[in-house]
């Protein structure tokens, strides 16, 4: 399963804070400038004296203002820093003004003689952040635009009126919620180049972005200079004083010290001196700020990009500024805007540093304290799409008249013309609470737990054969269960979803009593089975199986949709909620039969796929087909599937020391896009088999269907849906859902508390196709975007015994990931561990495993107990702490260190600056040592926290 991708809901609410309709609208168009040279003040916040509602001109100076009739009497307030403000009564103005500001006298910093260091200053700042900001939380209502240019000629243009819940807290489970109000943006033709365009045209959730920047708020992000743990890469100088209005601001200039590997900033922040409010900072990224960025951020998208469209990028600029309004002596984010501009060169076009930059503005129009609630749908904020592909575009001139936008410099955009309407895309949030504080019921325990009536018999085969109704989406049929007697039985539990009819269950010729209990089912045998008999039972049933509730974490059930020429799709995805809730069987990942077949009835326009090899359809009466499908192979539960709709077929081959055959399935409109994207396929199970071993079921082949949804099907690996963005050659959903093939599918969890090995290997596996094809250099990227990406909120293994799925499972991919990639690098020796890796499916390959049975593999192959770590990782929220004291003795560095853990004894091996420009391992334990450092400086010592998922705390 790919968790990222459950985002994609059917259709967007449009649930805007909407201005009522008798209030009518006023709308003020004017410019600012300094009184002196006549140059537009960008920035400048427009506002009412009495009102929350406000604008802020562009970057010419320029600025539209909208206000309610009922303000009329109110005052219009201009102001900006290093200027004077401007008041004049709304009754005094007319529809159009032109406003001069008068530059503020500057004080001399000489003559404002402190005490105080810059440092001591933000510090106090820092401090003073509570008090001088509103930490509860608010929502606004704010205007975003983004442009994006290739030197002139435009790729994006788009803007929306958002709603935005804030909460004040940084921690990443009370985050910013963003929803989309109206959104339009302009269609643009991008001719031979739309594939390269279709590239170029967006950054990741652009709000999203713009909200993160603020460094009031999240100043203990990694790289802020705000943040304590980064004080010693920087210099922070008071400069001068100056006067905006009647406020005294410090300026605060921000500039990395000259060792420092660290230093990604420069920065200026004002601060207001009565408070220590910082009210506005601008910054940029130095050139190691730009080579972070750019291995970071463009490190995967540019390989790509090189590889599939042919272009080669440097970054080169990075511009941001962040300013803060005032509201009855709180500060609120006022605006933020960023700027960046990278080169690129294509060989193939004959381009040489042509100019690809990008515009983003995010404007706080209105604020609201009161009451806020969370929003309970809608919303966007944790979906990676750029903002424009979010915008579905219909044009509603009587809404944009009664929102505050910024005023755009290019004229062409306010035609008044309808924007065309294009793709609309809908996101919901999923957080459910986690159960796993909430107690778990007799129901978990029945579906989770190995009780003798589950371990009195062992499935060998499994015959399910059904018929598929489309129009009443139900499932009428039979499952055959052919098992081994491993103790005597009267009674056994085989599972099915209390919603669904059982006909009957037959025995050698006769109908067996039977009892039911939530999802259990409980089979009395006329006679006692003796030990060691192979038998067969089989239950008819019939039913509408549920469909998924995609508010709860790995919730399953039948997907109903159609395609895009409206014919009928289909699909089942079951793992969490598990097949029981469509056919009947033992569902408990421990137990997998060592073969089966699926036949399942369709109407004959339709092809139905599922696992294994398709031996034959046969025709049936009232128009109908069944496809015959047979597993070789020991599959788990959740992997048996069925995938109905009008789909294309071909094949190819994969040639290694022997040939594995592929199948593809795509919608039949798709079957160019899908010949593009199954090339990668070669590339791919190469580098799994090198990685992993060979591909483990090869007599039913690998097989790659498009879907509803995407999942790792066992030799029916489900993609999810083929769209023109996922054409360009790349596919992530791709590598992790055919990775479980090895992590999920060949080898399986007994219990899915511990569905990390399936999530986290393939997550990690990810990884490794990005460090095969595009090098190590751009395997940084998407670490980083999974350590963003981990909430650290429960640990990673669930409760055993109850099927626990309703928690944050989010961390298991992500977390998961980095624990393998930590471990690769405390081993630091890639012969060992992709020996390691290929030696655990050796081992486990057709079996179910625990994580201990995993771990103690692990120690045993390497001669060496790592309990602790992946104890550490994977049963605690909390990452290991490096806790570091720096002491700086002329040219010598003395280092202490220790680890601060929840197990005890935690002693993982770390890499840190060992000499400047060289990092080499340490063995810090949870009592502190110390190393001493020649021609070392306090700025040049770092910790390997690329490599290592950890935390450091250095003094
Ligand atoms: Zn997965």
């Amino acid at each position: 399963m790919m968790f990222r991708m459950n985002l994609i809901v059917s259709v967007f609410a449009l649930l805007g804070y909407c201005a009522t309709a008798q209030d009518r609208f006023l709308t003020l168009t004017g410019t600012v400038t300094d009184a002196h040279t006549g140059q537009g003040i960008p920035f400048a916040s427009i506002y009412l004296r009495t009102g929350t509602s406000g604008t802020a001109t562009n970057t010419v100076g320029e600025f539209v203002f909208k206000y309610r009739d009922a303000n009329v009497t109110d005052t219009l307030l201009v102001s900006s820093i290093g200027y004077r403000p401007y008041r004049q009564p709304l009754q005094a103005i007319g529809k159009d003004i032109a406003i001069a500001l008068e530059p503020a006298a500057v004080t001399l910093a000489g003559v404002t003689v402190t005490a105080r260091t810059g440092l001591e200053i933000l510090k106090e700042a820092v401090e003073k952040i509570p008090q001088n900001y509103d930490t509860t939380a608010v929502q606004y209502t704010a205007f975003y635009r983004e442009n994006v240019w290739l030197d002139d000629f435009e790729l994006t243009q788009a803007e929306a009126v958002l709603d935005i819940y804030r909460p004040f807290k940084a921690g990443k489970d009370l985050n910013e919620q963003i929803r989309l109000v109206k959104g339009r943006k302009k269609k643009m033709d991008y001719g031979r180049e739309a594939q390269l365009y279709y590239w170029m045209n967006g950054t990741s959730n652009g709000a999203r972005g713009s909200l993160s920047e603020d460094l009031v708020k999240y100043c203990r992000a990694k790289y802020s200079p705000l943040n304590p743990e980064n004080y010693r890469y920087y210099n922070y100088t008071h400069t001068e004083t100056i006067r905006e209005g009647d406020r005294d601001l410090l300026v605060l200039d921000v500039t990395p010290r000259r060792k420092a590997r660290k230093g990604y900033l420069r920065m200026r922040l004002f601060l207001d001196d009565a408070t220590l409010a910082i009210v506005k900072y601008n910054f940029a990224l130095t050139e190691a700020g730009i080579r972070r960025v750019s291995r970071k951020d463009k490190g995967l998208l540019f390989a790509i990009m090189s590889a599939v469209v042919h272009v080669s990028t440097e970054y080169h600029t990075f511009q941001y500024t962040v300013s803060y309004s005032n509201q009855n002596n709180k500060w609120y984010l006022n605006r933020v805007t960023r700027h960046w501009e990278i080169l690129v060169d294509s060989k193939k076009r004959n381009w040489t540093d042509r100019l690809w930059r990008a515009d983003m503005d995010l404007v706080m129009t209105d604020l609201r304290t009161d009451n806020v609630q969370p929003f309970t749908e809608g919303d966007i904020a944790g979906s990676q799409a750029p903002m424009h592909t979010m915008i579905a575009s219909e044009y509603d001139a009587a809404f944009w008249e009664n929102y505050n936008v910024l005023k755009t410099e290019d004229t062409a955009v306010q035609s008044a013309a309808p924007w065309p309407a294009t793709d609309t895309i809908a996101v919901a949030s999923a957080r459910a609470a986690s159960n796993r504080q909430n107690s778990f019921s007799r129901a978990d325990t029945l579906r989770g737990k190995l009780t003798p009536l589950r371990t009195n018999y062992d499935v060998t085969f499994y015959h399910l054969d059904v018929a598929i109704d489309l129009d009443k989406r139900s499932v009428q049929g039979r499952s055959l269960i052919r098992f081994s007697a491993r103790q005597p039985i009267a009674r056994m539990q085989v599972d099915l979803y209390a919603n669904m009819a059982i006909d009957s269950i037959v025995f050698r010729h006769q109908a067996l009593r039977y009892s039911r209990e939530f999802n259990a089912i409980f089979i009395d045998y006329p006679e006692t089975i003796p030990v060691g008999t192979e038998a067969e039972v089989t239950i008819y049933y019939n039913g509408v199986p549920k469909t998924p509730d995609r508010s709860i974490p790995m919730d399953g059930g039948v997907l109903w949709d159609k395609d895009s020429l409206g014919n009928m799709w289909a699909q089942v995805v079951c793992q969490g909620s598990g097949a029981s809730l469509w056919w009947p069987n033992k569902d408990h990942q421990s137990d997998e039969p060592d073969s089966m077949k699926i036949w399942i009835t369709v109407p004959a326009p339709y092809t139905e796929i599922s696992n294994g090899r398709l031996q034959r359809t046969t025709p049936l009466p009232g128009n109908r087909m069944r496809y015959e499908w047979y597993v070789s192979y020991p599959i788990n539960n959740y992997n048996v599937t069925f995938n109905i709709g009008q789909y294309a077929h071909f094949e190819d081959r994969y040639i290694s020391d022997d040939t594995l055959t592929l199948d593809y399935y795509v919608m039949s409109y798709n079957l160019e896009r899908g010949r593009q994207i199954f090339k990668q396929v070669h590339l791919m199970l190469k580098t799994f088999e090198k990685n992993f071993g060979k591909y483990p079921f090869k007599r039913d082949g690998f097989t790659l269907v498009e879907s509803l949804y995407p999942m790792e099907h066992q030799s029916g690996v489900c993609i999810g849906k083929i769209t023109p963005q996922s054409s360009t050659g790349t596919n992530r959903l791709l590598w992790h859902e055919s990775a479980h093939e090895w992590w999920g599918n060949a080898l399986t969890a007994k219990d899915i508390a511990d569905m990390w090995i399936h999530e986290g290997f393939a997550t990690y596996a990810e990884i490794l196709v990005i460090e095969d094809r595009f090098g190590t250099e751009h395997v940084q990227e998407a670490l980083d975007d999974q350590m963003n990406a981990v909430m650290g909120n429960e640990p990673v293994i669930g409760v055993y015994d109850v099927n626990h799925i309703h928690y944050d499972i989010g961390d298991m991919y992500s977390k998961g990931s980095l624990l393998l990639h930590t471990f690769r690098s405390v081993l630091h020796n890639d012969t060992l561990w992709v020996n390691l890796l290929r030696a655990i499916q050796q081992k486990f390959r057709y079996q179910t495993l625990t994580t201990d049975d995993l771990v103690a593999f692990i120690n045993d192959r390497t001669r060496t107990d790592y309990t602790y770590l992946f104890d550490q990782y994977l049963r605690y929220t909390n990452l290991p702490k490096l806790a570091v004291v720096l002491k700086q003795k002329e040219e010598y560095l003395e280092v202490t260190y220790a680890w601060q853990a929840d197990v005890k004894n935690f002693r993982m091996p770390v890499r840190v600056t060992t000499a400047p420009e060289k990092m080499g391992f340490i063995y810090p334990t949870t009592r502190p040592k110390t190393m001493v450092l020649k021609n070392m400086s306090v700025e040049e010592f770092d910790v390997d926290t690329d490599n290592f998922y950890i935390d450091v705390h250095v003094e």
